[in-house]
């Protein structure tokens, strides 16, 4: 099995060590980091390299990990990371990386450490360093050091690349934390680092991410394949010897004079879990659990050529798939991947996916953006094999230039849309190209064009045909985009629109106008409450009207006084009626000016109206993901109440990630009584009283209580849906089991 994560068992305990043996184990730890990175390091890198370990250790000295392992222990992990495993090794990345927790967990600052080295590592420490100040209420901290992190990219690459790597080491060593910070980080990750992992082309760091994600958010999933895997192994590669053999004999045959290297790598236990859960597919029948690769030690100029030698070659033994043919040669992936494709029928009717490539795209392809630096340097012509990754970097580059001052939480999910490599392409009417992103539509189109253009956007032609504003591109549509002076941005837009040029556009513009409007209610309030004030002098009416102002924000139910503001300017607040509130507000205050007491009691009689008892209420479980009794469970603050998530949901990593601030940890009860929904799924071959008997499974079972059973016949294939109140996971176990023995019943699976 070549899955990438190692499975720790539940007491999987660091070695205890003497402090000595600690210090000779931190030793060989930079002894091997250096090992990777020697040759290209000049003696001079070499003691500043030096310099930078022993500064660390002595910053760091006596600080421990949560796993009791001395905390210098993860700076040079993280080196080793970028040296081995991203090929990093310039002295600038290895000093940076050994002192990058040095800012944020010791004494020394950032102003201590520029004395000492260059601005290139100051600058990425800077950015490596979390922002440790408050935050206003509701913003969250991980979306603000996460964009932190951005803004550094727009100087230096390597702050990206070497977050990841702080962000693998944590991972790896995850299981000493506590449950619930396990599943927040590997949610984190899931959402943000593993696709950033991917854009940049780091495919075996993403696979290695998702699985050690899955490992804590899903622990049963991940032993359950891990397990499938081991058990099927002398299978599978029995398989693979036989499958590439003729391929081997027919390669030592023909002219290929340089070296050929064929293996079978199995998918992560992640994509198999993904494609199970997509699919609603058991184990047995996933087919791809492998792909084999053929791997060519070729010169650059001939490898495109020899590429397809050997996709003939291969499909002069096995019948290939036209459908999956991918040449990914001729035009790269935008994040830099190249390599050839083909699927193939086997000898005993399995389809194989082979994957052709040059020992350079493989690197590209398991390395990504720090394999590119490396080409970069030693070809000339990789202009073209350049360009996709830097037009992505500069779009990211304008987008953090931009965007400062954006709401964190939109940020991060802009940024999170732009990792996605999906493009749609489609042409103005005079034939120029723009690449949007997949999903962009007519007025994303427009702000592409120009940001007036998309402001005053009514519409458009699209291949001549008049199209709405939300009408999504499609590849090769060409589009005439029809304005008006009359229009302006609106809130609704922001619902459709996808690409974050035209939203960062349309936010800013709508924070303009709101400003405007509070600026005008402002106004507006203070001219008609003041005189209602009428006090003994004009300094104290102002801090009694500033006081009240506090109660009509409550009264109204808004969210701040800016809100209230809002209202009256927009002239949803009619001001008669702030007015009219506003005076009873005064005369109970002043006909109650008694003791504090009862100053207290007046104060919230005077916020009669509102519930002035905390609703808690029972948490409710969220619609999403059905959850059950005994399912791995979160909850989140909401303004109606807790709600339930399950761990797998596929809100929970946005959740998880962007609303760290709203989670609530929460166990589910002894006592199981509550019942609640579940949703199960099921395909097979249809057959006389096939209805009846799945009926009958479930009534056996006579604590269930199903709410809705639909089945579609089509063509003698059933597919159906059970929907049903049940309590606790192991009972719907049961259930799944029974109903999977009725006779024609294929697959049984639950889902969301
Ligand atoms: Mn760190």
């Amino acid at each position: 099995m070549s899955s990438s994560v190692k499975i720790l068992s539940a007491d999987d305990q660091p070695i205890q060590m003497s402090l000595e043996e600690e210090k000779q184990h931190m030793i060989r730890l930079y002894r091997s980091m250096l090992s990777y990175a020697r040759d290209r390091l000049s003696s001079q890198d070499i003691k500043d390299v030096k310099r930078a370990f022993v500064l660390a250790s002595e910053a760091h000295e006596g600080m421990r990990r949560r796993s009791g392992e001395p905390y210098m222990y993860h700076p040079l992990e993280v080196a080793r990371i970028c040296a081995r495993e991203i090929h990093l090794t310039s002295a600038t990345t290895l000093i940076s990386c050994l002192l990058h927790d040095v800012v944020e967990d010791t004494d020394l600052t950032l102003e201590d450490l520029a004395k000492r080295f260059e601005p290139a590592v100051i600058n990425i420490i800077g950015g490596l360093t979390k922002i440790s100040t408050v935050f206003e209420q509701g913003t969250s901290e991980q979306a603000e050091n996460f964009r932190k992190v951005l803004l550094t990219l727009s100087s230096d690459v390597r702050v990206i690349l070497i977050k990841l790597a702080d962000r693998l080491h944590n991972m790896r060593t995850l299981h000493s934390l506590p449950r619930r910070k396990r599943i927040r980080i590997a949610s984190e990750t899931m959402y943000l680092y593993a696709p950033l992992a991917h854009r940049m082309g780091l495919h075996v760091m993403k696979s290695e991410l998702e699985d050690l994600c899955l490992k804590y958010t899903e622990p049963d999933g991940f032993r359950y394949i891990a397990h499938k895997l081991k058990q099927t192994k002398v299978q599978r590669d029995r398989f693979i010897k036989k499958f590439i053999q003729p391929i081997k004999k027919a390669l030592s045959f023909c002219e290929i004079n340089y070296p050929v290297v064929i293996n079978g790598r199995t998918k992560s236990i992640y994509s198999i879990w993904s494609k199970m859960k997509k699919q609603r597919i058991p184990f047995k029948d996933i087919y791809d659990l492998f792909a084999l690769r053929i791997v060519i030690d070729v010169p650059e100029d001939r490898e495109k050529e020899l590429c397809w030698q050997i996709y003939s070659l291969v499909t002069d033994i096995y019948k290939p798939n036209p459908d999956r043919l991918r040449d990914w040669i001729s035009t790269p992936k935008s994040n830099g991947y190249e390599s050839l494709h083909t699927t193939v029928m086997s000898g005993s009717g399995q389809w194989v996916e082979v994957q052709i490539r040059s020992c350079r795209m493989d690197e590209i392809a398991e390395r990504g953006y720090a394999a590119h630096w490396r080409y970069k340097e030693q070809t000339t012509d990789s202009q073209n094999r350049e360009s996709m990754l830097d037009h992505w970097l500069l779009k990211v580059r304008g987008m953090l230039e931009n965007k400062i001052q954006t709401d964190a939480v939109d940020f991060v999910q802009d940024f999170r849309s732009s990792l996605q490599t999906r493009e749609v392409y489609a042409f103005t009417p005079k034939g120029r190209l723009c690449i949007l992103s997949e999903g962009a539509t007519v007025l994303d189109f427009a702000f592409e064009v120009h940001t007036e253009i998309g402001k005053t956007c009514i519409g458009g032609k699209v291949n001549h045909q008049l199209q709405p504003l939300n009408y999504k591109l499609k590849n090769g549509d060409q589009i005439e985009i029809l304005s008006s002076s009359q229009q302006r941005p609106q809130e609704a837009w922001l619902k459709f629109l996808a690409t974050s040029k035209a939203r960062n556009a349309v936010r800013q513009s709508l924070e303009e106008e709101r400003r405007e409007l509070v600026e005008r209610g402002k106004h507006q309030v203070r001219e008609h409450l003041f005189p209602i004030t009428k006090g003994e002098n004009e300094e104290k009416d102002m801090k009694k009207l500033n006081n009240n102002l506090d109660k009509l924000v409550q009264y109204f139910q808004l969210s701040s006084e800016k809100d209230l503001y809002h209202q009256v300017g927009e002239g949803k607040l009619p001001l008669s009626k702030l007015a009219k509130i506003y005076e009873q507000l005064i005369q109970a205050t002043n006909s109650n000016k008694k003791t504090p007491e009862e100053m207290g009691n007046s104060k919230k009689a005077m916020i009669l109206g509102l519930d002035s008892t905390h609703k808690h209420g029972e948490p409710q479980l969220a619609p999403c993901c059905h959850p059950l009794p005994g399912d791995e469970v979160f909850g989140v603050k909401t303004y109606e109440g807790v709600k339930i998530h399950r761990n797998s949901c596929k809100n929970a990593p946005e959740l998880l990630s962007q609303h760290g601030d709203q989670i609530v940890w929460v166990e589910w009860n002894q006592d199981l009584e509550n019942r609640s929904m579940a949703v199960i799924s099921l395909r097979g071959f249809d057959r006389r009283g096939m209805t009846r008997d799945i009926m009958q499974v479930i009534s056996v079972e006579s604590e269930i209580n199903a709410q809705s059973v639909y089945l579609n016949v089509n063509n003698s294939i059933f597919e159906g849906e059970v929907k049903l109140y049940i309590n606790g996971t192991e009972r719907l176990n049961r259930l799944l089991d029974r109903l999977s023995e009725v006779k024609g019943v294929v697959s049984v699976v639950r889902s969301d």
